[in-house]
């Protein structure tokens, strides 16, 4: 299909040094939660990406040796000979589509605490690990530092024999060359204090990556253009002047800035094109090609940065993971097909516990070798049979299309008078979920695709009728609903006295109604329901007390780079915390509160109490039948989840459809 002609720069081959990029669209390195363990599942990504358009594809972290070790979080490893193949299998899937394949060579330095390999980590000084683990890295002498040298050009030399095209020095975040360069760096050496010193080691890597591979493969430097940036005004210290320094050396420069928080930020806190007031002066000083991250979704924002020379290319890691046919679709101007990243970080903290990568909007992610799922396409049907769906949030709406898809004779039907189920209630009422509507718009566009697929609105079925539909098949996605008696993670039992309460749940909230303050919020689910609707009670003038067991406010957005945000903000609008604490009894207008680790109790002023702490399948549909019809439970009516469980539960009821039950594919380790 010919280019919409709009968006042909886009479109345009790059030259990247010695290599030349098919188009602007680059997917940048980042986590994907296989590593090493599983090299197929990641190869099978990466060549996903290529063939949906991504004209640069990039592996994940890539350690150069083991002193350079973050497990459990997963990493890509090119320690000896033997890792080079499982690389080629990835750069081969690249080159298959026309894409060039990049990685990203990585020593983490004093970071990491090696509790793999029990190797010593290094620093530029000796320093304690990220982690919580009690390491401490050894002061790298100058042996360590040609030793470290040696390490990086063996591992550039076999990343160019596993066919690699883009090779990249790492500069960023908070890794071994940016302590090297950091101002915290006061070795007394030719390494440490001046500003020069700090670059050496930097300087070195690359001149001695350029001769080792730099006739045939670029070399890229992933660099950040700015400090902590704690948003406002860029703070941009040395970041400017240490890269005037190195310019025109690397091939390519990949932009990004300290602060994950950032970067990396959830919508609920950071917009599209975010970084582009900290490094737009990175084209000023370098004629070498820039590329940048923005959680681009939106073609006509790709287009401008690269018209108004902010970037050469279109640099993204989530949305390629959202839709790795993003390209694509812009191309053949799909623009109604382009699956957008929400933005909800749930991509992220899986790599953390080794757990392969998942997305909320893609189901597919992470599924394409081990289950063989294509993110576009799907077996045609291999029946007759009639099936019907009960909900149309994103359990039922994610059926329906790709049963429909298959061209199985699908009914939706859905209570209210609209669909979207929780994302459509909770991104219309609850503050900074906007972005999440996109979950339910992109089934919507496609359902808009599908006429054969019948949707019912403001029908609430019952048992009578779902029999008297006859389908052949029914799939119950009606969802879960807030518990109102405090039953979680903490109290197995509801708590006493809650009938007494004024007591309140996220649904009542998303129904508009508003508690009398002061409201205690009640959090023991520990994402990020209690945070909002503190948010939201809060911004209504309300004064509000948030309770949980944990150390934290929703304490599992740690994983998303996004917690201390949560945190923060509460704080600034004024709302009380208290941690690490249990609502242990309730009567009208008081709550009795433990400290969870003393036990000790005190009781406080609460006229009203939101709990937010486990939520009730909606599931007396399915008991009622299950012993007559051919009906399974989808979803959160299954086991309440996320949006991305919901998600993921509709698209593997409608692949499984007339399937044989088969264990997924596993990458597995050689036994010799
Ligand atoms: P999930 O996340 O599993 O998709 P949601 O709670 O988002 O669950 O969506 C469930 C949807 O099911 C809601 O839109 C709700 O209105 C609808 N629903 C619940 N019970 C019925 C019913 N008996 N008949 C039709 N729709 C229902
Ligand atoms: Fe975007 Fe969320 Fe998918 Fe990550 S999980 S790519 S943030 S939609």
């Amino acid at each position: 299909m010919a280019c919409d002609k709009r968006f042909e720069i886009l479109f345009e081959p790059v030259k990247i040094g010695p290599v030349t990029a098919p188009n602007r669209f680059y997917q940048v390195p980042h986590a994907t939660g296989t590593g090493f363990q599983k090299p197929q599942t990641s190869a099978s990504i990466c060549g996903i990406k290529a063939e949906g358009g991504w004209g640069v594809v990039c592996t994940a972290y890539c350690s150069i040796h083991p002193s350079s070790d973050e497990e459990p979080e997963t990493m890509d490893v090119l320690w000896d000979d033997e890792d080079v193949r499982s690389h080629a299998l990835m750069v081969e899937n690249v080159h298959r589509h026309g894409a060039l394949a990049g990685i990203e060579l990585w020593h983490g330095g004093s970071t990491c605490s090696n509790l793999y390999t029990r190797e010593e980590s290094l620093g530029p000084w000796s320093r304690p690990a990220r982690l919580p683990t009690p390491v401490q890295s050894r002061r790298m002498s100058k042996r360590d530092i040609r030793a470290y040298r040696r390490w990086h050009r063996e591992a550039a030399l076999r990343a160019k024999r596993a066919g690699f095209d883009i090779i990249y020095v790492y500069l960023g975040h908070e890794y071994l060359l940016a302590q090297f360069r950091s101002s915290a760096n006061q070795r007394s050496d030719e390494y440490g204090g001046s500003f020069e010193n700090r670059l050496r080691l930097t300087r070195e890597l690359l001149q001695d990556t350029k001769e080792a591979v730099g006739d045939t493969c670029a070399v890229a430097v992933r660099y950040s253009a700015a400090g902590s940036a704690a948003d406002g005004e860029p703070v941009f210290e040395e970041h400017r002047s240490m890269l005037e320094l190195l310019a025109e050396i690397p091939d390519l420069w990949d932009v990004v800035v300290d602060d994950y928080s950032l970067e990396l930020g959830t919508s609920r806190f950071v917009k599209e094109g975010a970084l582009e007031d900290y490094m737009s002066w990175v084209k000023q000083v370098t004629t070498k090609p820039v590329v940048t991250v923005g959680r681009f979704t939106s073609p006509d924002t790709m287009l401008r940065q690269v018209q108004q020379g902010v970037v050469d290319f279109v640099g993204a890691a989530r949305p390629s993971i959202a839709d790795p046919f993003l390209p694509t679709k812009i191309r053949e101007g799909r623009f109604e097909d382009i699956r957008e990243c929400i933005g909800c970080n749930f991509c992220y903290p899986f790599a953390v516990q080794a757990a392969p990568i998942r997305c909320t909007q893609n189901a597919t992610m992470g599924e394409e070798w081990r289950q063989g799922w294509h993110p576009e396409h799907i077996a045609p049907k291999a029946s007759e049979r009639k099936v019907l769906v009960v909900g149309g949030g994103p359990a039922g709406l994610e059926a329906a299309v790709w049963l429909g898809r298959r061209d199985y004779a699908v009914t939706l039907a859905e209570a209210r008078n609209e669909l979207g189920g929780r994302v459509t209630r909770e991104s219309a009422t609850l503050p900074g979920l906007g972005e999440w509507a996109r979950v339910r718009d992109w089934r919507l566009a496609q359902l808009k695709q599908l006429p054969d697929v019948q949707i019912l609105l403001d029908s609430t079925v019952d048992a009578a009728q779902i029999l008297a539909f006859e389908a052949d098949r029914v799939a119950l996605a009606t969802g879960a609903t807030w518990r109102k008696d405090g039953r979680g993670r903490l109290h197995d039992k509801p708590i006493p006295g809650w009938q007494d309460a004024h007591v309140l749940t996220p649904d009542d909230v998303m129904d508009g109604v508003l508690p009398q303050g002061p409201v205690l919020i009640y959090d023991d689910d520990h994402y990020y329901m209690g945070g909002v609707v503190a948010e939201k009670l809060r911004s209504a003038g309300l004064e509000v007390l948030l309770v949980t067991p944990s150390g934290r406010v929703s304490s599992w957005t740690l994983f998303f780079e996004e917690q201390s945000r949560i945190q923060a903000r509460l704080i600034e609008l004024g709302v009380r915390i208290e941690i690490d604490s249990a609502i242990m009894s309730l009567a009208a207008g008081r709550a009795e509160l433990a400290c969870v680790h003393t036990g000790r109790t005190r009781e406080v002023e609460a006229a009203s109490v939101v709990m937010v702490t486990s939520r009730e399948p909606n599931d007396a549909l399915y008991h009622e039948l299950c012993e007559r019809i051919d009906i399974v439970r989808v979803g959160d009516c299954s086991a309440p989840g996320t949006i991305a469980t919901a998600v993921f539960a509709g698209h593997r009821y409608a692949r499984e459809m007339d399937a044989d039950e088969v264990l997924f594919r596993r990458d597995r380790p050689r036994v010799s």
